[in-house]
Protein backbone atom coordinates (compact mmCIF):
# COMPACT_ATOMS: atom_id res chain seq x y z
CA UNK A 1 0.00 0.00 0.00
CA UNK A 2 1.05 3.73 -0.35
CA UNK A 3 -0.64 6.89 0.26
CA UNK A 4 -1.22 7.53 -3.86
CA UNK A 5 -2.93 4.19 -4.02
CA UNK A 6 -5.16 5.70 -0.92
CA UNK A 7 -6.00 8.41 -2.40
CA UNK A 8 -7.08 6.96 -5.55
CA UNK A 9 -9.43 4.45 -3.18
CA UNK A 10 -11.16 7.19 -1.66
CA UNK A 11 -10.98 9.46 -5.11
CA UNK A 12 -13.11 6.88 -6.36
CA UNK A 13 -15.35 6.03 -3.82
CA UNK A 14 -16.35 9.76 -2.59
CA UNK A 15 -15.72 11.01 -6.09
CA UNK A 16 -19.27 13.16 -5.37
CA UNK A 17 -17.50 15.02 -2.61
CA UNK A 18 -14.70 16.85 -3.94
CA UNK A 19 -13.91 19.02 -0.64
CA UNK A 20 -13.63 16.08 1.33
CA UNK A 21 -11.40 14.38 -1.51
CA UNK A 22 -9.11 17.69 -1.34
CA UNK A 23 -8.60 17.43 2.51
CA UNK A 24 -7.54 14.03 2.48
CA UNK A 25 -4.93 14.04 -0.95
CA UNK A 26 -3.42 17.33 1.06
CA UNK A 27 -3.03 15.54 4.26
CA UNK A 28 -1.73 12.01 2.54
CA UNK A 29 0.59 14.03 0.26
CA UNK A 30 2.19 15.23 3.60
CA UNK A 31 2.34 11.85 5.47
CA UNK A 32 3.46 9.79 1.85
CA UNK A 33 7.35 9.67 3.51
CA UNK A 34 6.60 8.77 7.17
CA UNK A 35 4.47 6.37 5.76
CA UNK A 36 7.24 4.19 3.88
CA UNK A 37 7.99 2.12 7.15
CA UNK A 38 4.23 1.54 7.60
CA UNK A 39 3.10 -2.11 9.16
CA UNK A 40 -0.07 -3.50 7.72
CA UNK A 41 -1.69 -2.95 10.57
CA UNK A 42 -0.48 0.73 10.10
CA UNK A 43 -2.21 1.01 6.95
CA UNK A 44 -5.66 -0.39 8.18
CA UNK A 45 -5.52 2.25 10.92
CA UNK A 46 -4.73 5.13 8.46
CA UNK A 47 -7.40 3.77 6.49
CA UNK A 48 -9.84 3.91 9.63
CA UNK A 49 -8.50 7.33 10.25
CA UNK A 50 -10.18 8.88 7.15
CA UNK A 51 -13.46 7.21 7.96
CA UNK A 52 -15.58 9.46 10.20
CA UNK A 53 -16.59 7.15 12.83
CA UNK A 54 -20.46 8.29 13.12
CA UNK A 55 -22.28 10.58 10.70
CA UNK A 56 -25.42 11.96 11.93
CA UNK A 57 -28.18 13.65 10.19
CA UNK A 58 -31.75 14.72 10.57
CA UNK A 59 -34.65 16.99 9.46
CA UNK A 60 -34.91 20.46 11.12
CA UNK A 61 -38.60 21.50 10.95
CA UNK A 62 -39.31 25.22 12.21
CA UNK A 63 -41.79 28.09 11.84
CA UNK A 64 -41.31 31.06 9.88
CA UNK A 65 -42.62 34.38 10.45
CA UNK A 66 -45.48 33.65 8.19
CA UNK A 67 -46.66 31.13 10.46
CA UNK A 68 -45.50 28.52 7.91
CA UNK A 69 -43.46 25.47 8.55
CA UNK A 70 -39.97 25.40 6.88
CA UNK A 71 -37.90 22.23 6.82
CA UNK A 72 -33.82 22.07 6.54
CA UNK A 73 -31.13 19.30 6.91
CA UNK A 74 -29.24 19.01 10.01
CA UNK A 75 -25.70 17.07 10.32
CA UNK A 76 -22.89 16.01 12.76
CA UNK A 77 -19.99 14.52 11.53
CA UNK A 78 -18.71 12.79 15.02
CA UNK A 79 -15.29 12.07 13.53
CA UNK A 80 -12.62 10.80 15.45
CA UNK A 81 -12.75 10.76 19.74
CA UNK A 82 -9.16 9.41 19.78
CA UNK A 83 -7.79 12.03 21.66
CA UNK A 84 -10.65 13.30 23.38
CA UNK A 85 -14.69 13.78 23.32
CA UNK A 86 -15.43 15.36 19.82
CA UNK A 87 -14.97 18.94 19.08
CA UNK A 88 -15.86 21.21 16.33
CA UNK A 89 -17.90 24.23 15.15
CA UNK A 90 -21.23 23.95 13.83
CA UNK A 91 -21.94 25.82 10.15
CA UNK A 92 -25.60 27.61 9.12
CA UNK A 93 -24.83 28.23 5.46
CA UNK A 94 -26.96 26.81 2.28
CA UNK A 95 -23.99 25.44 0.86
CA UNK A 96 -23.84 23.03 4.04
CA UNK A 97 -23.72 19.27 3.52
CA UNK A 98 -22.31 16.03 4.18
CA UNK A 99 -18.98 17.09 1.84
CA UNK A 100 -18.36 20.36 3.61
CA UNK A 101 -18.67 18.81 6.69
CA UNK A 102 -16.80 15.87 5.79
CA UNK A 103 -13.62 17.89 4.71
CA UNK A 104 -14.27 20.22 8.04
CA UNK A 105 -14.16 17.64 10.63
CA UNK A 106 -11.10 15.82 8.61
CA UNK A 107 -9.40 18.73 8.77
CA UNK A 108 -10.31 19.19 12.78
CA UNK A 109 -8.52 16.19 13.57
CA UNK A 110 -5.34 17.29 13.26
CA UNK A 111 -6.20 21.05 14.29
CA UNK A 112 -7.70 19.70 17.70
CA UNK A 113 -4.29 17.50 17.98
CA UNK A 114 -2.18 20.37 17.64
CA UNK A 115 -3.57 22.24 20.63
CA UNK A 116 -2.36 19.58 22.92
CA UNK A 117 -5.39 19.44 24.02
CA UNK A 118 -7.84 16.27 25.36
CA UNK A 119 -10.03 16.90 22.16
CA UNK A 120 -11.43 14.45 19.45
CA UNK A 121 -13.18 15.95 16.49
CA UNK A 122 -16.05 17.18 15.11
CA UNK A 123 -18.06 19.05 12.81
CA UNK A 124 -21.81 19.90 12.32
CA UNK A 125 -24.05 22.42 10.97
CA UNK A 126 -27.48 22.47 8.48
CA UNK A 127 -28.18 24.52 5.09
CA UNK A 128 -30.57 26.86 6.75
CA UNK A 129 -29.40 30.12 5.44
CA UNK A 130 -29.27 33.08 8.57
CA UNK A 131 -29.11 35.82 6.18
CA UNK A 132 -32.20 37.79 6.12
CA UNK A 133 -34.28 36.21 8.77
CA UNK A 134 -35.77 37.71 12.01
CA UNK A 135 -34.41 37.06 15.36
CA UNK A 136 -37.58 35.40 16.27
CA UNK A 137 -36.41 33.24 12.97
CA UNK A 138 -33.58 32.02 14.37
CA UNK A 139 -34.45 31.54 17.94
CA UNK A 140 -36.86 29.16 15.77
CA UNK A 141 -34.59 27.86 13.90
CA UNK A 142 -32.06 27.02 16.83
CA UNK A 143 -34.16 25.41 19.04
CA UNK A 144 -35.50 23.17 16.63
CA UNK A 145 -31.93 22.25 15.70
CA UNK A 146 -30.88 21.30 19.27
CA UNK A 147 -34.60 19.37 19.73
CA UNK A 148 -32.66 16.89 17.25
CA UNK A 149 -29.00 17.55 18.12
CA UNK A 150 -29.29 16.96 22.06
CA UNK A 151 -29.50 13.29 21.75
CA UNK A 152 -26.19 12.85 20.41
CA UNK A 153 -24.44 15.32 22.37
CA UNK A 154 -22.64 15.66 25.74
CA UNK A 155 -20.17 17.29 28.17
CA UNK A 156 -17.92 13.94 27.94
CA UNK A 157 -18.90 13.29 24.53
CA UNK A 158 -19.43 15.85 22.16
CA UNK A 159 -19.05 19.72 22.92
CA UNK A 160 -20.03 21.89 19.29
CA UNK A 161 -19.50 25.80 19.09
CA UNK A 162 -19.36 27.78 16.29
CA UNK A 163 -18.86 28.53 12.56
CA UNK A 164 -20.29 30.32 9.70
CA UNK A 165 -23.26 31.44 10.62
CA UNK A 166 -23.07 30.61 14.14
CA UNK A 167 -22.28 33.06 16.98
CA UNK A 168 -22.84 33.97 20.57
CA UNK A 169 -26.91 34.50 19.51
CA UNK A 170 -26.90 31.70 17.78
CA UNK A 171 -25.00 29.74 20.50
CA UNK A 172 -27.31 31.12 23.20
CA UNK A 173 -30.19 29.79 22.13
CA UNK A 174 -29.10 26.38 21.24
CA UNK A 175 -27.92 26.11 24.37
CA UNK A 176 -31.05 27.60 26.41
CA UNK A 177 -33.13 24.51 24.60
CA UNK A 178 -30.45 22.11 26.01
CA UNK A 179 -30.71 23.31 29.51
CA UNK A 180 -34.48 23.18 29.17
CA UNK A 181 -34.63 19.85 28.08
CA UNK A 182 -31.96 18.13 29.53
CA UNK A 183 -32.06 20.15 33.26
CA UNK A 184 -28.36 20.08 33.10
CA UNK A 185 -25.85 23.35 33.08
CA UNK A 186 -22.87 20.78 31.89
CA UNK A 187 -21.39 23.70 29.16
CA UNK A 188 -21.97 21.26 26.50
CA UNK A 189 -21.66 24.07 24.09
CA UNK A 190 -18.53 26.14 23.78
CA UNK A 191 -18.77 29.98 22.45
CA UNK A 192 -21.32 30.79 25.21
CA UNK A 193 -21.85 34.24 26.97
CA UNK A 194 -19.99 34.73 29.62
CA UNK A 195 -23.23 34.89 31.65
CA UNK A 196 -24.05 31.36 31.40
CA UNK A 197 -20.45 29.75 31.66
CA UNK A 198 -18.81 31.17 28.38
CA UNK A 199 -15.01 32.24 28.28
CA UNK A 200 -13.58 35.50 28.39
CA UNK A 201 -11.52 35.91 24.91
CA UNK A 202 -13.54 32.98 22.78
CA UNK A 203 -15.02 35.47 20.58
CA UNK A 204 -11.87 36.83 19.55
CA UNK A 205 -9.88 33.85 20.03
CA UNK A 206 -9.17 32.44 16.40
CA UNK A 207 -8.21 35.98 14.95
CA UNK A 208 -5.77 36.75 17.72
CA UNK A 209 -4.32 33.14 17.10
CA UNK A 210 -4.04 34.10 13.80
CA UNK A 211 -1.87 36.93 14.26
CA UNK A 212 -0.44 35.29 17.14
CA UNK A 213 0.59 32.49 14.50
CA UNK A 214 1.84 34.72 11.88
CA UNK A 215 4.25 36.69 14.65
CA UNK A 216 5.84 33.26 15.21
CA UNK A 217 6.33 32.82 11.24
CA UNK A 218 8.07 36.21 10.71
CA UNK A 219 9.90 36.44 13.91
CA UNK A 220 11.17 32.09 13.14
CA UNK A 221 12.07 33.97 9.33
CA UNK A 222 13.50 37.41 10.59
CA UNK A 223 10.90 39.34 9.53
CA UNK A 224 8.31 42.02 11.22
CA UNK A 225 4.64 42.25 10.86
CA UNK A 226 4.56 45.65 11.75
CA UNK A 227 5.86 47.06 8.99
CA UNK A 228 3.73 45.41 7.03
CA UNK A 229 0.47 45.80 4.67
CA UNK A 230 -2.20 43.19 4.81
CA UNK A 231 -5.08 42.14 2.80
CA UNK A 232 -7.82 40.61 5.03
CA UNK A 233 -10.98 38.35 3.25
CA UNK A 234 -14.39 38.15 4.87
CA UNK A 235 -15.75 40.19 7.17
CA UNK A 236 -17.44 37.81 9.83
CA UNK A 237 -15.95 36.95 13.21
CA UNK A 238 -12.13 35.45 12.22
CA UNK A 239 -11.59 38.82 9.80
CA UNK A 240 -12.65 41.43 12.24
CA UNK A 241 -10.31 40.25 15.06
CA UNK A 242 -7.20 39.40 12.62
CA UNK A 243 -7.72 42.92 11.37
CA UNK A 244 -8.32 44.20 14.64
CA UNK A 245 -4.57 42.24 16.29
CA UNK A 246 -3.23 43.29 13.45
CA UNK A 247 -3.69 46.76 13.75
CA UNK A 248 -2.99 46.82 17.32
CA UNK A 249 0.15 45.21 16.31
CA UNK A 250 1.37 48.04 13.79
CA UNK A 251 0.02 46.65 10.59
CA UNK A 252 -1.44 48.25 7.91
CA UNK A 253 -4.89 46.64 7.45
CA UNK A 254 -6.15 47.59 3.79
CA UNK A 255 -9.23 45.41 3.12
CA UNK A 256 -12.22 43.58 4.19
CA UNK A 257 -14.26 42.02 1.84
CA UNK A 258 -18.09 39.92 1.65
CA UNK A 259 -19.39 37.82 -0.65
CA UNK A 260 -20.27 40.68 -3.40
CA UNK A 261 -17.06 43.33 -3.21
CA UNK A 262 -14.56 44.74 -0.89
CA UNK A 263 -13.81 47.58 1.05
CA UNK A 264 -10.15 49.40 0.82
CA UNK A 265 -8.23 51.86 2.97
CA UNK A 266 -4.97 52.20 1.42
CA UNK A 267 -3.66 54.19 4.52
CA UNK A 268 -5.34 50.86 6.78
CA UNK A 269 -7.99 51.02 8.50
CA UNK A 270 -8.50 52.02 11.76
CA UNK A 271 -10.03 50.20 14.86
CA UNK A 272 -13.15 52.41 14.93
CA UNK A 273 -13.56 51.82 10.73
CA UNK A 274 -13.72 48.07 12.13
CA UNK A 275 -15.56 49.11 14.55
CA UNK A 276 -18.47 50.77 12.32
CA UNK A 277 -17.93 47.60 9.91
CA UNK A 278 -18.71 45.18 12.81
CA UNK A 279 -21.82 47.55 13.84
CA UNK A 280 -23.33 47.73 10.65
CA UNK A 281 -22.90 43.51 10.00
CA UNK A 282 -24.76 42.95 13.05
CA UNK A 283 -27.42 44.59 11.48
CA UNK A 284 -27.29 43.00 8.38
CA UNK A 285 -25.74 45.21 6.21
CA UNK A 286 -23.54 44.32 2.85
CA UNK A 287 -20.01 46.18 2.80
CA UNK A 288 -21.57 47.80 0.11
CA UNK A 289 -23.79 50.08 2.26
CA UNK A 290 -21.16 50.95 4.72
CA UNK A 291 -19.88 54.42 4.76
CA UNK A 292 -16.46 55.06 6.07
CA UNK A 293 -14.28 58.72 4.97
CA UNK A 294 -11.67 57.60 2.55
CA UNK A 295 -12.41 54.12 2.22
CA UNK A 296 -13.50 53.06 -0.98
CA UNK A 297 -15.90 50.00 -2.14
CA UNK A 298 -15.51 47.60 -4.90
CA UNK A 299 -16.70 44.68 -7.01
CA UNK A 300 -15.08 41.15 -6.83
CA UNK A 301 -12.42 39.26 -5.52
CA UNK A 302 -9.82 40.72 -3.11
CA UNK A 303 -6.76 39.42 -4.01
CA UNK A 304 -6.02 41.94 -6.69
CA UNK A 305 -4.98 44.40 -4.22
CA UNK A 306 -1.20 44.67 -3.44
CA UNK A 307 0.42 43.63 0.23
CA UNK A 308 2.68 42.08 2.28
CA UNK A 309 0.74 39.64 3.78
CA UNK A 310 -2.35 38.04 2.95
CA UNK A 311 -4.85 36.65 5.37
CA UNK A 312 -7.67 34.79 3.59
CA UNK A 313 -10.47 34.53 6.65
CA UNK A 314 -13.79 34.00 4.32
CA UNK A 315 -14.63 30.48 3.25
CA UNK A 316 -13.24 27.18 1.25
CA UNK A 317 -11.67 27.39 -1.88
CA UNK A 318 -12.00 31.46 -2.08
CA UNK A 319 -8.77 31.34 -3.21
CA UNK A 320 -8.20 30.27 -6.76
CA UNK A 321 -5.23 29.74 -9.02
CA UNK A 322 -5.19 32.57 -10.73
CA UNK A 323 -5.31 34.55 -7.61
CA UNK A 324 -2.26 32.63 -5.91
CA UNK A 325 -0.25 33.60 -9.32
CA UNK A 326 -0.98 36.78 -9.04
CA UNK A 327 0.02 37.10 -5.79
CA UNK A 328 3.44 35.94 -5.28
CA UNK A 329 4.95 37.75 -6.98
CA UNK A 330 5.04 40.15 -4.44
CA UNK A 331 3.96 38.82 -1.12
CA UNK A 332 5.91 37.87 1.61
CA UNK A 333 2.89 35.84 3.91
CA UNK A 334 -0.28 34.17 3.23
CA UNK A 335 -1.76 33.12 6.99
CA UNK A 336 -4.82 30.89 6.71
CA UNK A 337 -7.74 32.10 9.31
CA UNK A 338 -10.87 30.24 7.06
CA UNK A 339 -10.47 26.30 6.46
CA UNK A 340 -9.03 25.54 3.33
CA UNK A 341 -9.23 28.50 1.73
CA UNK A 342 -7.26 27.76 -1.15
CA UNK A 343 -8.30 25.61 -3.72
CA UNK A 344 -5.88 22.53 -4.65
CA UNK A 345 -4.12 24.65 -7.46
CA UNK A 346 -3.69 27.50 -5.64
CA UNK A 347 -2.28 25.98 -2.84
CA UNK A 348 0.73 24.38 -5.42
CA UNK A 349 1.25 27.74 -7.03
CA UNK A 350 1.92 28.84 -3.19
CA UNK A 351 3.91 26.59 -1.99
CA UNK A 352 6.33 26.24 -5.13
CA UNK A 353 7.11 30.21 -4.53
CA UNK A 354 8.56 31.70 -1.74
CA UNK A 355 6.00 32.97 0.49
CA UNK A 356 5.78 31.60 4.16
CA UNK A 357 2.37 29.93 4.21
CA UNK A 358 0.60 28.36 7.15
CA UNK A 359 -2.88 26.35 6.77
CA UNK A 360 -5.58 26.82 8.24
CA UNK A 361 -5.41 24.10 10.82
CA UNK A 362 -2.26 25.27 12.22
CA UNK A 363 -3.05 29.01 12.30
CA UNK A 364 -6.82 29.33 12.96
CA UNK A 365 -6.26 26.85 16.03
CA UNK A 366 -7.02 29.24 18.17
CA UNK A 367 -10.69 28.80 18.69
CA UNK A 368 -10.82 25.20 19.29
CA UNK A 369 -8.16 25.92 21.48
CA UNK A 370 -10.18 28.90 23.65
CA UNK A 371 -13.31 25.97 23.03
CA UNK A 372 -10.80 23.30 24.81
CA UNK A 373 -10.20 26.39 27.82
CA UNK A 374 -13.81 26.77 28.04
CA UNK A 375 -14.63 23.20 28.87
CA UNK A 376 -11.76 23.02 31.57
CA UNK A 377 -13.87 26.28 33.15
CA UNK A 378 -17.40 24.68 33.18
CA UNK A 379 -16.12 21.53 34.29
CA UNK A 380 -13.70 22.96 37.05
CA UNK A 381 -17.17 25.58 37.76
CA UNK A 382 -14.60 28.58 37.90
CA UNK A 383 -14.22 31.26 35.51
CA UNK A 384 -10.11 32.27 34.15
CA UNK A 385 -9.54 35.82 34.60
CA UNK A 386 -9.38 37.21 30.25
CA UNK A 387 -5.39 38.01 31.21
CA UNK A 388 -4.54 33.66 32.18
CA UNK A 389 -6.93 33.42 29.12
CA UNK A 390 -5.24 34.79 26.41
CA UNK A 391 -1.96 33.91 27.97
CA UNK A 392 -2.78 30.53 27.41
CA UNK A 393 -3.74 30.95 23.82
CA UNK A 394 -0.52 32.60 23.21
CA UNK A 395 0.85 29.54 24.93
CA UNK A 396 -0.80 27.28 22.54
CA UNK A 397 -0.19 29.05 19.50
CA UNK A 398 3.43 28.66 20.44
CA UNK A 399 3.25 25.18 20.92
CA UNK A 400 1.57 24.33 17.68
CA UNK A 401 4.71 26.75 15.37
CA UNK A 402 7.37 25.27 17.16
CA UNK A 403 5.72 21.54 16.05
CA UNK A 404 5.02 22.75 12.62
CA UNK A 405 8.87 23.88 12.48
CA UNK A 406 9.49 20.46 13.92
CA UNK A 407 7.95 18.37 11.80
CA UNK A 408 8.41 20.45 8.71
CA UNK A 409 11.83 21.61 8.60
CA UNK A 410 13.46 21.57 5.40
CA UNK A 411 16.82 23.26 5.72
CA UNK A 412 16.61 27.12 6.64
CA UNK A 413 12.75 26.72 5.34
CA UNK A 414 9.48 25.75 7.10
CA UNK A 415 7.17 23.56 5.19
CA UNK A 416 4.11 24.40 7.58
CA UNK A 417 1.71 22.37 5.95
CA UNK A 418 4.14 19.32 6.28
CA UNK A 419 4.59 20.05 9.66
CA UNK A 420 0.90 20.79 10.85
CA UNK A 421 0.13 17.63 9.16
CA UNK A 422 2.99 15.04 10.63
CA UNK A 423 2.72 16.97 13.78
CA UNK A 424 -1.17 16.09 14.49
CA UNK A 425 -1.73 13.02 12.75
CA UNK A 426 0.97 11.28 14.73
CA UNK A 427 -0.69 12.57 18.40
CA UNK A 428 -4.00 10.98 16.85
CA UNK A 429 -2.31 7.96 15.59
CA UNK A 430 -0.21 7.00 18.32
CA UNK A 431 -3.80 7.71 20.49
CA UNK A 432 -5.35 5.12 18.11
CA UNK A 433 -2.38 2.39 18.39
CA UNK A 434 -2.47 2.55 22.48
CA UNK A 435 -6.53 2.47 22.37
CA UNK A 436 -6.58 -0.87 20.02
CA UNK A 437 -8.19 0.32 17.40
N1 LIG B 1 -15.39 26.38 14.07
C1 LIG B 1 -14.11 26.64 14.67
C2 LIG B 1 -13.04 25.87 13.93
O1 LIG B 1 -13.10 25.75 12.71
C3 LIG B 1 -14.12 26.45 16.18
C4 LIG B 1 -14.51 25.10 16.68
C5 LIG B 1 -14.68 25.03 18.21
O2 LIG B 1 -14.48 26.00 18.90
O3 LIG B 1 -15.04 23.92 18.65
O4 LIG B 1 -12.07 25.41 14.48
Amino acid sequence: MDTDTLGNEVADKFAYQPLFIQAVTEFLESITELSANFSDADWARLRRLLVPERIISFRVDWMDDTGTMQSNLGYRVQYNSALGPYKGGLRFDPSVNEDVLKFLGFEQIFKNALTGLMLGAGKGGSDFNPKGKSDNEIRSFARAFMLELQRHIGPDTDIPAGDIGVGGREIGYMYGMYKQISNKNEGVLTGKDELFGGSCGRTEATGHGVVYFAEAMVKQHGLDLATMTAVVSGSGNVAQFTARKLIELGATVLTLSDRAGYLLKTDGFTQTDVKVITEGKAVGKSLADIEIEEVEYHEGKVWSVQADAYFPCATQNELAVDDATGLVAHAKLLVEGANMPLTAEALAVVRKSDVLYAPGKASNAGGVAVSGIEMAQNAGRYAWTCEAVETELQKIITHIHKQCVRCGKNGDQVDYVKGANIAGFVRVFNAMKKLGI
